[in-house]
């Protein structure tokens, strides 16, 4: 059976299609038929500059996608031909006997010192057919749909399960909370529609730039939405937004840039939960990021709360299933417009339109194989 495979010679490179000749599933094995994959912000940087975590070049990027089961080995219970599934990004180590990954494991993949995410470590889906290995299938993040759901919806369970572990790692921040949001690219976007389906009081989002800040309030925005551009006086309007409380109850971090988490700090108030959700990375690394935290009147006094979650395990999947399958993220059509779909011989163009400022989520249809 053939596959097509498309491969980036290196970081700015160019794809090249390949046919290359793929095996039955073997035991516990299933192979999938992509249906869509939608760019991740990482695809853009992977693509610019590459990645340490990709060891080997040429690579196979993009890692969200829906799927369908095309054929399933002997001793696959979980799935049948035919079945339509989201996959996470973050997948076990492989190591059945791991306590994070493995049978008995505590499921924190992303803890795992030898965490592996497909798209990086593992190869990604800019591919027609892949084989996924027996862990894979009875432990990896992948769920099913109901066989008439929309491939677009399902191949964004990934970036909205990141979303979904930052916004519930800590209980009670965002039901009837005010809810700050800084930057309004694709997680916050998704960050104010899981808040809205979990029932925030009030959302605020602050961006720099207006013109994708302008299209998230214009399609996603409502009576409890407010969108800040981000100027001078951004803390003492993000205050008065915040009124009859004096302060936020949930800051998330969703710029990967300094100036985000110098923000957040000045919005931190009494019970405050800060959610530093976007990773900093530069040319020379992970910069340092300090700040003083008083651990008993900030912390004990206040009751404020500084974490952070990156990528997926099976609780954030789960989450993002269960918005999804049951349709409780009404507007998400509103992620892709026109302008932002693409077929699998256009990923160049599909990973230069999500670049785009105003761009949320390009989705990249496989079907037509
Ligand atoms: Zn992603
Ligand atoms: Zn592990």
């Amino acid at each position: 059976m053939e596959n097509l495979v498309y491969y980036l010679d290196q970081p700015g490179g160019v794809f090249t299609p390949k046919t290359e000749i793929i095996p039955e599933p073997g035991f516990g094995e299933v192979r999938i038929r992509v249906r869509r994959t939608s760019v991740c912000q990482s695809d853009v940087v992977i693509y610019k500059v590459g990645l340490p975590r990709i060891k080997e070049w040429p690579a196979i990027l993009l890692h969200e996608v829906s799927a369908e089961i095309e054929a399933v080995g002997e001793g696959v219970t979980k799935f049948e031909v035919g079945d339509l599934v989201g996959i996470g990004c973050d997948i076990p180590c492989g190591d059945r006997g791991c306590i994070y990954c493995g049978d008995h494991g505590t499921g924190d993949w992303t803890s795992c010192p030898n965490t592996q995410a497909t798209g990086h470590e593992f190869p990604g889906f800019a591919r027609s057919h892949a084989v996924l290995p027996d862990w894979f299938v009875e432990l990896g993040p992948i769920v099913k749909f109901p066989k008439d759901f929309s491939p677009d919806h399902a191949c964004q369970l990934e970036p909205l399960a990141c979303c979904l572990e930052g916004m519930t790692r800590v209980n009670n921040c965002i039901e009837n909370r005010v809810v700050v949001l800084i930057g309004a690219g694709s997680q916050s976007t998704y960050a104010l529609q899981c808040a809205q389906a979990m029932g925030a009081r009030k959302i605020i989002m602050i961006n720099r730039g207006e013109e994708r800040l302008n299209r998230v309030i214009k399609d996603f925005g409502g009576d409890n939405v407010v969108g800040l551009h981000w100027d001078d006086n951004v803390v003492e309007r993000v205050f008065a937004e915040c009124r009859p409380f004096n302060e936020p109850h949930f800051v998330m971090v969703n710029t990967p840039a300094l100036p985000g988490y110098e923000l957040a700090v000045q919005l931190m108030g009494y019970n405050t939960v800060l959610d530093g959700h976007a990773g900093v990375k530069g040319a020379g690394g992970k910069p340092c990021i300090a700040h003083e935290v008083d651990l008993n009147n900030d912390i004990h006094y206040k009751l404020q709360c500084y974490q952070a979650t990156h990528g997926s395990n099976m609780h954030g999947i789960g989450l993002a299933h269960d918005l999804l399958a049951n349709g409780k993220l009404t507007l998400i059509d509103r992620m892709t417009n026109a302008t932002e779909r693409f077929d699998h011989t256009q990923i160049m163009q599909a990973i230069t339109r999500a670049a785009d400022k105003d761009s949320l989520k390009v989705i990249i249809d496989w079907d037509n194989i």
